[in-house]
C-alpha cells in the first residue's frame, strides 16, 4: 500500500479543486481525481465570468461570450438583461487541464477515488489501495462531499435535496448574444430550461428541476416545445445543491464547491461562488503552513468567511421558491414588470447580486417582486 505525506491533500480536480490548489501559495500539493482523465465528465453548462477566465490564466478555454441575459415567461414575454460583466461559456476539459498545467509543486492522481478518511479526525485520506496524509486537506468532491459518501448515509430532507440538470450542446438558430431562462409550465414545471451559446450557432440547452420529475422526458419536451432537434444526441449533467450554504468545515477539513452547497439558489451560478472561495480557501491554507495562523484559526476564518453570505443565499432561495412555485399568470407579470425596470435599475440590482449584497433588502425584494405583479 502507497504511503504519502504532502503539505495539502484536495480531494477532486474540478472547479474547486484545482482552484483552491492555483491559489495556494509555496506548498507541496496532492490532487486525488476519482476520474481516469482531468476533465473526463462535464456535468456543467460552464457557462461564467471572464474575468475569472483571465485570472485563472484559463482565457483558452472560453468558447462564446455574451453580456446578456434573458428571461422568457410562458405568455412569450421575455425581458432582456444587460450584465453588469461579460460572462461566457467555456470548454470544461480544455479549462481543466490548462489549470492544471498553471499549478505548481502540484501532483494530479486520477483514477484514484477516495473512499473515506482514516478515522473521523484524521489528516490521511484513504483509496482502495493508498493511504495519502496531508498537513491540511481540503474536499473538492462535489456534491454530496467525502464525508457523506464517507458514510454512506446521506440524511437528505427536503431542505436538503438538491435540484437536477441535464442538456445536451446542439445547433441553436436564436439570440447568441444572450443566454436564456425559460420559466413556466409550457417549458417545465417546478424548475427552468436554459440556452447558453457555445458559438455562433450552437448552445448547450437544458433543464433543471427538484425532485418527482423525469429528466429525460423533461429534457426531450423542452426541446420540442424549442422546436430543436437532439434528442438522441449524449447528454450530462447532474445534482444541483441549490439548497443554501452547507457546512465549511467538516472536522478538520476545508470544504469548497458543491461539496459545500455554494451554487447560488434561483441562477444555479456555482462556479464563479466555488472560486471566490477557492481563493480565500488557499489564501487560508498558505498562511497556515507559513505559520501565521493555526489550523484552528485558518480554519475557523474560511468558516467565518463562508457563512457570512448565510443570509444573501437565503435570500436567493427563497426568490428561488418565489420563481419556482408561483403560477404562471404571476410570473407572466414579473417578467412584464422587470421588462419596464430600466437597464439602470436593473443593472443595480445585479451588482448586489454579484456583490451577495441582496441581504438587508429581502424584503424590500419582496415588496418590489409584489408590487410589480400587480402593477
Ligand atoms: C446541469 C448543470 C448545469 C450547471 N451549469 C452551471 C453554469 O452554467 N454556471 C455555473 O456557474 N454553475 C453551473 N452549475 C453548477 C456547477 O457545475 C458546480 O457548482 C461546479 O461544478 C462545482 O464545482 P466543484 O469542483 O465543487 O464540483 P464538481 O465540478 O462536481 O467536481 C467534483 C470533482 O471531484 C471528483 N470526485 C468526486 N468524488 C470523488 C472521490 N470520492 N474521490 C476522488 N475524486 C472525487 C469528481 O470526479 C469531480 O471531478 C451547473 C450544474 C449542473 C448539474
Amino acid at each position: 500500500m502507497r504511503n504519502s505525506e504532502s503539505d495539502v491533500v484536495i480531494v477532486g480536480a474540478s472547479f474547486a479543486g484545482l482552484a483552491t490548489a492555483y491559489f495556494t501559495e509555496d506548498a507541496k500539493i496532492l490532487i486525488l481525481e476519482r476520474q481516469k482523465e482531468l476533465g473526463q465528465t462535464q456535468k456543467s453548462t460552464c457557462a461564467t465570468s471572464v474575468e475569472w477566465m483571465e485570472k485563472l490564466n484559463c482565457k483558452d478555454s472560453v468558447l462564446k461570450t455574451f453580456d446578456y441575459g434573458t428571461i422568457h415567461s410562458s405568455n412569450g414575454s421575455r425581458v432582456r438583461i444587460k450584465l453588469p460583466e461579460t460572462f461566457c461559456t467555456i470548454d470544461y476539459k480544455k479549462f481543466c487541464t490548462t489549470l492544471a498545467g498553471n499549478l505548481e509543486n502540484t501532483e494530479i492522481l486520477t483514477g484514484n477515488r477516495v473512499i473515506g478518511l482514516d478515522g473521523n479526525d484524521s489528516n490521511t485520506i484513504l483509496t482502495k489501495d493508498a493511504r495519502y496524509s496531508g498537513k491540511l486537506l481540503v474536499d473538492a468532491s462535489g456534491w454530496p462531499g467525502i464525508r457523506e459518501k464517507d458514510h454512506k448515509k446521506l440524511n437528505t430532507t427536503k431542505r436538503t435535496m438538491p435540484a437536477f440538470g441535464l442538456e445536451i450542446e446542439t445547433e441553436f438558430q436564436g439570440d447568441t448574444d444572450s443566454f436564456h431562462i425559460y420559466y413556466g409550465k409550457r417549458f417545465i414545471k417546478r424548475g427552468y430550461g436554459w440556452v447558453f451559446p457555445t458559438g455562433k450557432d450552437t448552445a448547450r440547452i437544458g433543464i433543471g428541476a427538484y425532485s418527482g420529475f423525469k429528466p429525460r422526458e423533461t429534457l426531450n419536451s423542452f426541446l420540442e416545445t424549442l422546436d430543436i432537434k437532439g434528442k438522441d444526441l449524449p447528454r450530462h449533467g447532474g445534482h444541483l445543491p441549490t439548497i443554501g450554504l452547507g457546512e465549511p468545515v467538516k472536522g478538520k477539513i476545508f470544504v469548497v464547491g458543491d461539496a459545500c452547497w455554494q451554487v447560488l439558489p434561483l441562477s444555479g451560478e456555482g462556479i464563479r461562488k466555488t472560486f471566490e472561495y477557492a481563493e480565500f480557501c488557499g489564501g487560508v491554507i498558505t498562511k497556515v503552513l507559513r505559520d501565521e495562523m493555526t489550523l484552528e484559526e485558518g480554519l475557523e476564518a474560511y468558516s467565518q468567511e463562508v457563512l457570512n453570505a448565510g443570509r444573501f443565499y437565503n435570500n436567493m432561495r427563497f426568490a428561488q421558491n418565489l420563481a419556482i412555485h408561483c403560477p404562471d399568470w404571476g410570473r407572466n407579470r414579473i417578467i412584464k414588470f422587470l421588462s419596464r425596470v430600466s437597464e439602470a435599475k436593473m443593472e443595480r440590482l445585479l451588482v448586489g447580486y454579484f456583490n451577495d449584497e441582496i441581504t438587508s433588502s429581502k424584503t424590500r425584494m419582496l415588496k418590489t417582486v409584489i408590487g410589480g405583479m400587480f402593477a
